[in-house]
């Protein structure tokens, strides 16, 4: 079941639908960086909460993201 915003994610090329939960779509920008198109206008609390919780479980490396690297 995947939320408006998960629902919409487009690709930003060829306009599919990516069609994955959040947390399926995190794994797939770690191997493939695929631009997307998303409505950030529908972002709700639940999947904000579902990346943080993955973040949580999945990343052991807590200094990593502390430090920013990712931005
Ligand atoms: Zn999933």
């Amino acid at each position: 079941m995947l939320t408006d915003f998960e629902a919409t994610r487009k690709h930003a090329v060829t306009g599919m639908f990516i069609d994955l939960c959040q947390q399926c779509f995190k794994t797939v920008q770690m191997d493939a960086n695929l631009p997307t198109k998303d409505r950030r206008d529908l972002i709700s609390e639940d999947d904000i909460d579902d990346s943080v919780e993955a973040e949580d479980e999945h990343d052991s490396n807590i200094g990593d993201t502390l430090d920013g690297k990712d931005y």
